[in-house]
């Protein structure tokens, strides 16, 4: 899976949440309240982690 260091869009460092993020998903958080409570807010930068775990069904959401 591809893990990109920064956003692409906004340039947010990323590095440090993949693991964390993908960590509480498969502890069964939802990934809307990890992302708020790990303040990443932008879509952009929701969207770079998702692509970058297997989360296609949530990839869904963002898809607009
Ligand atoms: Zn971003």
């Amino acid at each position: 899976m591809m893990r990109p260091m920064r956003c692409f869009s906004c340039g947010k460092p990323l590095a440090d949440k993949y693991d964390e993020f993908e960590k509480r998903v498969e502890e069964g958080e939802e990934p809307e309240e990890i992302f708020e409570d790990m303040e990443i807010e932008r879509y952009c930068c929701r969207r770079m982690i998702l692509t970058s775990i297997d989360a296609t069904e949530e990839m869904m959401k963002y898809e607009r």
